[in-house]
């Protein structure tokens, strides 16, 4: 009997997505799972979170990516452990369980968000890792707001209208930039009365923000984000955190309901089903090929894999590595099938960009050319439109971006639901 390979792969992020669309029309079975029905286009993430977006536009259901492919299935579901002796793993469906057997298996599961050890910081702060985390922040923003045009106390408001972001990387940044602007520009303009200034403070542990920039890089959007209006607070430790406040390491104390986390990442926990050592952020450490050392006919791809290159540094938890790691991983696994040898890794990295704010961003075009402000922001623009996964999508984002850049307004701006009470939330005033 002809025995048809079976390639299991977990996640259809990026490194998954791309692992699987290099299995087209092979003479495999391909069954990729994900928890989600969707992939996630993540560098738009705090669009939706501040009211620029539809999650609709920056997600895209696996399903239809794959719907003329006879041979790759699609499962919804989480994996839940991985029994690499027997070569199956389970998956779970809101309780029911299945077990799915595999020839070769593909680890693509991202990473989750880290708090360095200050676990006790979570319940009260916001994360930005998932569309779920979008549209609760935007629920959050566009509450404190309107609660702030009801209270004329000055003290009351306070809290409410400043925002702590936490993290001096590019999601930090561009959360930063874009709750100042959706406050001060948008927000604003429809409570002329009420005078509801914002502040948005930006905390960064480093002496810089972007540190894997170059200095010049680094300065310049140190500098556009503080033309726009966004404090930047560098070399500071955020210590504590409480409903209504956050503790910097000067003892500042800063009157806030929202804390935004985007100080850190570690891998996602999926990593230690494979029982392998793993790295200090919990990646799972690969050979060239991108199979895991130890564990025979397992590839691990992307922000989960950790690979360094010929300088000893470790390949950084980008799209493009993941999304080239997965064309190898799958490339790879057709060669052992055919019986050639497997090719290594070779990073075409084509740079590095993050925005500001409209008409800001800086640009570290294939890590030579340094493009900053308007320029950097087109090119930004056109590169996010042209990667973004689906024609509809596309024209949904494009259109969407006119509408908010040329008349300063946000397009979706509707509370959907009471969420349920977080700690950080207003329950404290309700009472
Ligand atoms: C807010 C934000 C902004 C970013 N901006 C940029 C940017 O501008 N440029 C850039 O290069 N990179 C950016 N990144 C990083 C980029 O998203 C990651 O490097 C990339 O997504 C890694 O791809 P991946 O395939 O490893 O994981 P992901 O794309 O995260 O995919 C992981 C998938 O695994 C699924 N999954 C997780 N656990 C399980 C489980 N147990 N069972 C089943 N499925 C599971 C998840 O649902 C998800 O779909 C950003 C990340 C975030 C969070």
């Amino acid at each position: 009997m002809n025995h048809r390979p079976k390639i299991v792969i977990i996640g259809a992020g990026f490194g998954g997505l791309f692992a699987a669309r290099k299995l087209k029309n092979q003479p495999v079975d391909v069954l990729l799972i994900d928890k989600r029905n969707f992939h996630t286009f993540t560098p738009l993430i705090y669009q939706v979170a501040t009211c620029a977006l539809d999650p609709s536009d920056v997600a895209h259901p696996v399903r239809s990516i794959f719907r003329k492919q006879q041979h790759i299935t699609f499962l919804m579901g989480e994996v839940t452990n991985i029994d690499y002796d027997a070569r199956t793993i389970e998956v779970d469906n809101e309780g029911e369980r299945r077990h799915e057997s595999y020839d070769y298996l593909i680890v693509a599961t991202g990473n989750t968000p880290t708090y360095f050890g200050n676990d006790d910081f979570r319940p009260f702060s916001f994360e930005l890792n998932t569309l779920d985390d979008a549209v609760r922040l935007r629920n959050h923003l566009l509450k404190l707001f309107e609660r702030a045009a009801w209270t004329a106390d000055l003290e009351k408001r306070k809290p409410l209208t400043t925002i702590v972001v936490v993290g001096g990387g590019s999601t930090g940044l561009e959360t930063a930039g874009a709750i100042y602007e959706l406050y001060n520009h948008v927000l604003q303009r429809e409570f002329p009365r009420a005078k509801l200034r914002t502040r948005v403070i930006l905390i960064e542990m480093l002496p810089h923000l972007i540190a894997s920039y170059p200095e010049n890089l680094r300065e310049a959007a140190r500098k556009q984000l503080e033309s726009l209006g966004v404090e930047v607070r560098l070399n500071t430790k955020v210590v504590d955190v409480a409903t209504d406040h956050v503790v910097l390491g000067d003892d500042t104390i800063i009157p806030t309901h929202t804390l935004v986390w985007a100080a850190g990442v570690q891998a996602s926990t999926l990593a230690k089903m494979l029982h392998v050592d793993l790295t200090k952020a919990g990646r799972i450490p690969i050979h060239p090929t991108t199979e895991v050392k130890g564990r025979q006919n397992i590839f691990a791809i992307g922000d989960i894999a950790y690979l360094e290159d010929q300088n000893g540094n470790a390949y950084p938890m980008l799209i493009p590595v993941a999304q080239q790691q997965g064309e190898l991983a799958a490339e790879n696994i057709l060669r052992r099938i055919r019986g050639e040898a497997p090719a290594d890794f070779e990073y075409d990295d084509r740079g590095t960009m993050v925005t500001i704010g409209r008409y800001r961003a800086v640009a570290w075009i294939y890590n030579r050319v340094p493009l900053t402000g308007l320029i950097a922001w087109f090119a930004w623009l056109g590169l996010h439109i042209v990667t973004l996964i689906g024609f509809r999508n596309r024209l949904n984002v494009l259109l969407n971006w006119a509408w908010d850049y040329l008349l300063y307004d946000r397009s979706v701006r509707i509370i959907l639901e009471r969420e349920k009470p977080r700690q950080q939330t207003l329950q404290s005033q309700d009472e």
